[in-house]
């Protein structure tokens, strides 16, 4: 007979007692504290390491580990290699942050288990995450009739939104290769890929001229969609960049969503850097007409410094969503008619999903919305105060003036090669690992970026930027 007893026995280290919880958790707060304290020292990038390697020589094993040890390999092998996003002189790609409240709703949120997908089996989770759903809208100027959904990140985020445009206008079959999708060459390449996973792939795509500070010209949006409904074609989707990636511009959002109205197009945002600046008055100026969008996405990992794994997709009619992805099961019955609030699995790819609410809302609660539009503005003005700072540095050319938290400039050598030279600066600005940046490509040049997004980058991190950047440009120019 199998001894069933023995399994119990065995599978009881599943449930730890008071105690080895303590230890558990004493063990983890300290790590968790220690690294804390020391991010005003840490690298902001981990260089001539050799990337976590050595995890492959401490493999799984039946027995198990100490804590003690785990805690010593994530140090080693994981906190110690690559970029430091928790850095605030981390100026590279889309900064992040991670904040520490948001980290009690995990563990939380991983404790209690709720379901989040579906209001039968949580309401309060549901109305949890659709409060955040709410507070998002409000946030970018969405009235009632909005609704949205919780995604992992910008890229599904994206995808549901054109899914639900898709879905919206029939575009299907013969109608795809007539379908006409209007972007510019800065657009994030997750809607690339978004159009491809929606079988959109025979879709025309047209790149939509952009004017000096690299967002959209309407006036040749109007055009293009013009001469293509001449042609007999179907003008579909028109997608506008609310801060785009290489260089934070925002299309004209209330221009674009007068012609999308007036051409009957889907018109839809991607924010996912730029749409919750809209908290901020700078941001809300810089970002007017997003309300009038059809579709939008924001990324809370983003803009409002949370933890990765919180993306979201809001639509201004909810029907759109439900639409493109309500589904029914015998095995799902809702025990509840009279269910007063949508589902997330109603409005999403999703069924079971990690409860995202919670790290949000109890974010928003326990610090209040105020601090966040605070900091949202404070970017701003850091990412005016480096571009009008590094303009004077000899040497050193600018890109547009930001729009939001994103400036673009490069070092113009005495001698040689611009390209080469602002990449042999990134890399000996790497290399050292006080700041991070990153660099793009525009009209064919190497440009390098500041993005200021961390929430815990202010003057200081930034006047280190500059002393960086002079410094290192210097030397390099001397040959040192
Ligand atoms: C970051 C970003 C995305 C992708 O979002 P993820 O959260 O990385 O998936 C899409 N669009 C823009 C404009 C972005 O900045």
């Amino acid at each position: 007979m199998v001894d069933i007893r023995h399994m119990q026995e065995c599978a009881r280290l599943l449930e730890p007692d008071a105690t080895e919880r303590k230890y558990l958790l004493d063990h983890v707060m300290a790590y968790a504290d220690g690294y804390l304290r020391e991010i005003p020292e840490a690298p902001a990038y981990f260089s001539g390491t050799d990337g976590g390697k050595r995890l492959w020589d401490s493999p799984i094993t039946e027995e198990g580990a100490d804590i003690r040890e785990v805690l010593a390999l994530l140090q080693r092998d994981v906190d110690a290699t690559g970029i430091n996003l928790t850095s605030g002189r981390y100026f590279g790609y889309i900064p992040a942050g991670g904040l520490f409240h948001a980290a009690m709703g995990d563990y939380l949120a991983a404790i209690t288990n709720r379901f989040s997908g579906l209001y039968f089996a949580s309401p309060g989770a549901v109305r949890i995450e659709n409060i955040v759903i709410r507070w998002l809208a409000d946030a970018v100027g969405y009235q009632d009739k909005a609704s949205g959904n919780l995604t992992s990140g910008g890229s599904l985020a994206n995808l549901s939104a054109v899914v639900a445009a898709r879905d919206a206008f029939g575009i299907e079959g013969k109608e795809t290769g007539r379908a006409v999708v209007y972007v510019t060459e800065h657009a994030h390449h997750c809607l690339a890929k978004a159009l491809h996973i929606a079988g959109l792939d025979a879709c025309i795509k047209r790149k939509i001229r952009v004017d000096a500070n690299y967002r959209m010209d309407p006036h040749a949006l109007a055009e293009t969609v013009a001469d293509d409904k001449e042609s007999g074609l179907n003008p579909w989707l028109v997608v506008a960049t609310a801060g785009t990636t290489n260089t934070g511009s925002v299309d004209p959002l209330a221009d674009i969503s007068q012609i999308a109205s007036a051409h009957g197009l889907w018109f839809h945002a991607d924010g996912a850097y730029g749409g919750l600046f809209a908290l901020c008055p700078e941001g809300e100026k810089a970002l007017q007409g997003i309300q009038n969008s059809d579709s939008l996405v924001v990324d809370p990992h983003k803009t409002l410094f949370l933890p990765y794994g919180t993306g979201a997709v809001l639509v201004r009619d909810r029907q759109h969503l439900y639409g493109a992805f309500n589904a029914q099961a015998d095995y799902i019955q809702n025990i509840l008619d009279d269910v007063d609030e949508l589902s997330p699995a109603d409005l999403s790819p999703e069924l079971t999903k990690h409860f995202r609410g919670l790290r949000v809302w109890l974010a928003l609660k326990l610090i209040g919305a105020a601090p966040f539009r605070a900091a949202l503005s404070e970017k701003i003005h850091l990412a005016r105060h480096f571009y009008e700072r590094i303009k004077r540095i000899d040497g050193f050319e600018v890109g547009p003036y930001p729009d939001l938290s994103i400036v673009t400039y490069r070092y113009l050598p005495k001698r040689g090669d611009a390209d080469a030279f602002n990449q042999q600066l990134m890399q000996a600005v790497q290399r050292e690992g006080r700041i991070f940046i990153s660099s793009t490509r525009i009209d064919g040049k190497l440009v390098l970026r500041g993005a200021i997004l961390s929430f815990r980058t202010h003057l200081d991190e930034v006047e280190e930027a500059l002393d960086v950047l002079g410094q290192k440009a210097q030397e390099l120019e001397a040959g040192l």
